[in-house]
């Protein structure tokens, strides 16, 4: 069975924005549907694991991933419905997250302004239900198509299927790595009505999605290091859900200490940089690999010597532990060690 671009021994560091050293035992650029299910068979006869990658903006890589890697560069946007309101898009997972907002606004189809400039694919989309400034996937997502890596089998997921919640879904739980995300169909809105909770957002009166998206550019652009110049995986932590009791308490001490309770009013989130900062960490940059908590955004670790992924942990492990000796709280990272 001939796979054209399979290759073994494959260079995976420029493929992943946290650029640590790290070589796939076999990997194959799938462009068209029928080349996974070929990949997919040709891993199955030998019984070789198989693992895939998008943009590999949220992982941190082994320095030797065994098996098939599969880079999903499935492409194409099609439309299925349009009403005067709403239009229902079915993307491929390969299409850029990115461009995908871009051309959504280019096309007066709106919803997706405040989640532009996030890093990945259309199919990682959904594995961590991304969201920025009070938008998450879910809002607008309707369903999505992934292929079982095992058996090859197609299935169709439901938002209700997907288990979304905070930065998390089935695909991050008791599915993880048992699917190659195809396709997302989401049902995005013809009218314009701009989400601006979020701080950064809140002083404005966008005419325009455009000029929204602009805006969000422009913030992110002020505080988060550009992967292609300094690695990084974005958030490294996700920030903690902690009982409301304990965040009150903290805030006796720590009355600076922002605080965003959940719809049950039982829990509370509490941001991570925010503790990472109040730790001293930000900035500190260890001397021997360069790898700390970014000057600008705390919650951001950048790998700038491009060093292995266990030094990546080793490093984040010691400011989860210097978080949680301070102040009682428990920080996990959001990346997934891959495979
Ligand atoms: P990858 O990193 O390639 O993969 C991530 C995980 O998903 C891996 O476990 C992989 O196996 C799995 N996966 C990838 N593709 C598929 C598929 N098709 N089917 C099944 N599983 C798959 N995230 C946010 O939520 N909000 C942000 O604002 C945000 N900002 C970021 C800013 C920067 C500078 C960076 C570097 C990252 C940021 N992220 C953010 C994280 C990241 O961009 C998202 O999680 C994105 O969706 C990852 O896409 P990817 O294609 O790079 O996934
Ligand atoms: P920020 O504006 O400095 O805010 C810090 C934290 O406070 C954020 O994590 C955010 O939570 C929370 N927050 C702020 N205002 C809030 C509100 N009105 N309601 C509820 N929570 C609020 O954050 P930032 O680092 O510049 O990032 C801006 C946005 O981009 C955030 O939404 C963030 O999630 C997203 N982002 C994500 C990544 C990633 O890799 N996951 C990387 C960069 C940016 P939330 O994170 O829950 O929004």
């Amino acid at each position: 069975m001939m796979i054209p671009t399979l290759h073994a021994d494959f260079d995976l560091q420029r493929y992943h924005t946290l650029a640590c050293p790290s070589v796939a035992e076999y990997a194959v650029t799938v462009t068209e549907r029928s080349h996974l299910s070929t990949a997919l068979a040709w891993a199955k006869q030998r019984a070789l694991p198989v693992q895939v990658i998008g943009e590999g903006s949220n992982l941190v890589p082994r320095d030797v991933v065994p098996g098939l890697t599969v880079i999903n560069r499935l492409s194409g946007v099609r439309v299925l419905k349009q009403t005067a309101d709403q239009v229902e898009l079915r993307v491929a997972g390969g299409v850029s997250w990115h461009w995908l907002v871009l051309f959504c606004s280019a096309q007066h189809w709106y919803g997706l302004e405040n989640l532009a400039l996030i890093p990945g694919t259309v199919g990682a989309a959904p594995v961590q239900n991304i969201g920025a400034y009070g938008v998450e996937l879910c809002d607008v997502f309707v369903s999505l198509d992934a292929v079982n890596i095992r058996s090859g089998e197609q299935h169709s997921f439901s938002a209700e299927d997907c288990q979304f919640g905070y930065r998390q879904s089935v695909f991050k739980g008791v599915e993880e790595g048992a699917w190659i995300i195809t396709a997302v169909t989401l049902r995005l809105s013809r009218r314009f009505a701009p989400n601006l909770t979020y701080g950064p957002l809140a002083d404005l009166n966008p005419a325009s999605s455009a000029e929204l998206i602009e805006h969000v550019i422009a913030v992110r652009q002020s505080k988060l290091p550009d992967p292609a110049l300094i690695p990084n995986a974005g958030s490294f932590f996700t920030n903690p859900i902690i009982p409301i009791a304990q965040a009150r308490s903290l805030q006796q001490t720590y009355a600076a200490m922002p605080v965003y309770p959940t719809a049950d009013g039982e829990f509370a989130k509490v941001a991570a940089g925010w503790l990472i900062e109040q730790a001293g960490l930000r900035g500190d940059y260890a001397a021997d690999t360069g790898i700390g908590p970014y000057e600008k955004q705390a919650l951001v670790l950048v790998n700038p010597q491009r060093v292995a992924s266990s030094k990546v942990m080793a490093r984040a492990q010691e400011i989860a532990q210097i978080v949680e000796d301070k102040f009682g709280i428990s920080i996990v990272p959001e990346p997934r060690l891959f495979p």
